[in-house]
């Protein structure tokens, strides 16, 4: 969850909707990531023109990052979490229902399991 999620008190909502599908939280922590870090996460956007305020939005205030287990998980929680651009995320997604922004998205999840291994490399080391 991104800080978005964090500041507006949307933890406990967006967590409930994974625990009623039937994800087992396997790990789970509030963080602050460090410029580095979120540089590093975000590192396949470097170039971007939006990486900037990409680093910038993700460093702004805590996160919460966790790891979620469960049958195809990477697909269904993408299908869950919604379009990338909030405005034309799906009602009933997470950001659909809770964003009209496209940085502040209130929620990343990993697009494949290359990805998520990838990012929980970076992520695990501040758990
Ligand atoms: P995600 O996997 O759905 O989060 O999407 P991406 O991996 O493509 O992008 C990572 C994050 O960068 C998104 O969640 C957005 O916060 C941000 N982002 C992606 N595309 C854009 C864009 O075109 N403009 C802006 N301002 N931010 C973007």
């Amino acid at each position: 969850m991104k800080p978005d999620a964090v500041s507006r008190g949307l933890i406990g909502a967006v967590i409930s909707r994974f625990e009623q599908k039937g994800f087992k939280i396997v790990a789970m922590k509030m963080v602050k990531m460090s410029k580095n870090v979120a540089e590093g996460f975000y590192s396949p956007h470097k170039g971007k023109p939006f990486f900037a305020e990409l680093v910038s939005f993700m460093t702004s205030g805590p996160i919460v990052a966790a790891v979620l287990e469960g049958n195809s998980a990477v697909e269904v929680v993408r299908r869950m979490i919604g379009a990338t651009k909030s405005p034309e995320a799906a009602a009933g997604t997470i950001r659909g229902d809770y964003s009209l922004a496209i940085t502040a998205n209130i929620i990343h999840a990993s697009d494949s399991e290359e990805s998520f291994e990838r990012e929980y490399g970076v992520i695990s080391k501040l758990f």
